[in-house]
């Protein structure tokens, strides 16, 4: 599955990104790119608009889906067995990031990059057009 959405990820965000850098610009394309980002990558991630994307440098699992929004590892209060400190019901993201990006060919070094602090300011735009730009 992972290496299905890589290719998925890697075909997408050629065309995204031209669209976006045209288009993004524009405020009703904007809007659009934020209604059609949100109505796909919320059902398939649990995107949360944050909008600052590093899914495929995450092993597609979104670490804003971890309670304490950590985009650069684990916390260390991991449990054995890989569930969340805070939440035992919910397997770290950062556990199934790294059992994914395992799985994955061109983005596999990727984990190992260092995430910028978030930049709060840019909740709920469209990552496609900020990445574009
Ligand atoms: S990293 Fe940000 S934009 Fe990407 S799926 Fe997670 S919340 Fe959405």
């Amino acid at each position: 599955m992972v290496k299905l959405l890589e290719i998925l990820y890697l075909v997408s965000s050629k065309f995204l990104s031209g669209v976006a850098r045209k288009y993004g610009d524009n405020r009703i394309m904007n809007l659009l790119f934020v209604k059609f980002e949100w109505a796909t990558k919320k059902p398939m991630f649990g995107c949360q608009m944050c909008g600052q994307c590093i899914l495929h440098e995450t092993g597609m699992s979104c670490p804003m889906g971890c309670p304490k929004e950590i985009r650069n590892g684990p916390c260390g209060g991991v449990r054995t067995d890989g569930t969340c400190e805070l939440d035992p019901k919910m397997t770290c993201v950062w556990v199934t990031a790294w059992e994914n990006t395992n799985k994955m060919r061109v983005f596999s070094q990727k984990i190992d990059l260092i995430q910028k602090p978030l930049d709060r300011r840019l909740k709920g735009t469209s990552a496609w057009i900020n990445q574009s730009r």
